[in-house]
């Protein structure tokens, strides 16, 4: 269907497919021809498609209930917030829909912490990043380090200032008696695969502690064992005050969360903030199962060892390409830096049923599912591989 006759807003570029089916990491189109994914509804379907162990979950929950609102208690809400808090260095969870709100509960959280609880509101600044995404509604497109996102949004809100990426003078230079935080993810995920230095995250770290900044680390594409680690701001060796979640949370059921450390449980007061549907029965069902089944399965070392063995692959059959820079990546989320566009290599790449997407203009990035097999894998890559060969050998 052309634009001009949908009844959609065109705010996206489709790719020219439409899914009917999906089972682990296959799709299927409308025509019966079989795809592989190794892009995981970016990074979020890190069980594969309908995982049994979640599917099973939530048609129990369907058929028992599903709102109640946040005006009562949800015990399901109570039991993954617990199994997070246990899991990770976080004290407190506040559930809500997607990423952007997670950050944005995240912003509203410090802002008010300072406000509040220390009583110092000059503080409200928070520093991002170049090359950052932290999501779409106002304060979160504000707060990412990217103007096109911007273009046409006048007036944003006040109150971000943005670092050089992995560079620790220039961030610490920013730093002033109005910043209150420092908001960033340990790899750049639409800003192209780009992971954080260790030097400079443990830096950043210092640098919060001495000035009494908040850290937030945003982990909506990082996080749910995508890296090697069931968050990766655990390869790091440092805690982050707050950190976010969304993508991989609910395997595909939409779901958002802001995680934070005991001292700022009292800045969200009853009243401080909310949401209508935030952990609602069935997302919270896809939460729980979702988590049960990563911890159970062992699934971020499974992550490290098979993220490891694809760089190490992609290194292997795309040296001397001259299509391709290098290959780099945390776990399973994974980048191909390109020395020119992605645009029409990806397309090439769907053409032949390996699904992968962009991240930036000049990088092809893979986030496959933590259970695709080695054959799957092993034929995504050579296939990832074959189609840039082939458009190497048909540039000279
Ligand atoms: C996807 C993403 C977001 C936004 O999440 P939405 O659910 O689309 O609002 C924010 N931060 C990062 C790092 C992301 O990858």
């Amino acid at each position: 269907m052309g634009e001009a006759q949908s009844a959609l807003f065109p705010n996206y570029a489709r790719y020219p497919f439409t899914f009917v089916k999906g089972d682990g990491s296959r799709l299927w189109d409308e025509n019966g021809k079989e795809y592989l994914d190794l892009m995981c509804g970016l990074a979020v379907t890190n069980l594969g498609h309908a995982p049994k162990q979640v599917t099973e979950r939530l048609k129990q929950q369907v058929d028992t209930l599903w709102h109640t609102s946040n005006l009562f208690h949800i015990p399901d809400q109570e039991k993954l917030a617990q199994l997070l808090v246990d899991n990770s260095c976080a004290d407190a969870v506040f559930f809500c829909n997607s990423g952007a709100e997670a950050n944005e509960a995240a912003i509203k959280l410090a802002r008010r912490y300072y406000q509040k609880v220390i009583g110092q509101p000059e503080r409200y600044e928070i520093i991002t990043f170049h090359m950052s995404f932290h999501g779409r509604t106002l304060a979160t497109l504000t707060a990412t380090g990217q103007d096109k996102v911007k273009e046409g949004f006048a007036p944003l809100p006040e109150g971000f200032v943005y670092a050089p990426f992995n560079d620790a003078e220039g961030t610490e230079k920013l730093i002033s008696d109005k910043t209150c935080a420092i908001m960033l993810e340990m790899v750049q995920g639409e800003g192209g695969v780009n992971p954080a230095d260790p030097a400079f995250v443990k830096r950043i770290a210092e640098l919060c502690k001495q000035h009494g900044l908040l850290l937030i680390i945003d982990e909506i594409q990082t996080g749910m064992g995508r890296t090697g680690k069931l968050f990766a701001y655990e390869h790091y060796g440092i805690e982050p005050d707050v950190f976010t979640l969304a993508k991989g949370l609910g395997n595909g059921i939409p779901i958002g969360a802001m995680l934070g450390k005991e001292k700022l449980r009292e800045a969200f007061s009853a009243g401080a903030h909310g949401s209508t549907f935030g952990g609602n029965y069935l997302s919270t069902a896809a939460g729980i199962a979702t988590l049960e089944t990563m911890l159970a399965e062992k699934l971020p070392q499974r992550a490290a060892e098979l993220g490891e063995y694809i760089v190490s692959e992609l290194s292997r059959k795309l040296e001397g390409n001259p299509l391709v820079q290098h290959v780099r990546g945390l776990g399973m989320l994974i980048g191909i830096q390109l020395s020119g566009p992605s645009a029409d290599l990806i397309a090439a790449i769907h053409e032949q049923g390996v699904l992968v997407v962009s991240a930036g203009p000049n990088v092809i990035r893979l986030a496959p599912s933590l259970l695709i097999s080695r054959e799957e894998l092993d034929r995504g890559l050579e296939t990832i591989c074959a189609v840039l060969a082939k458009h190497a050998a048909a540039a000279v």
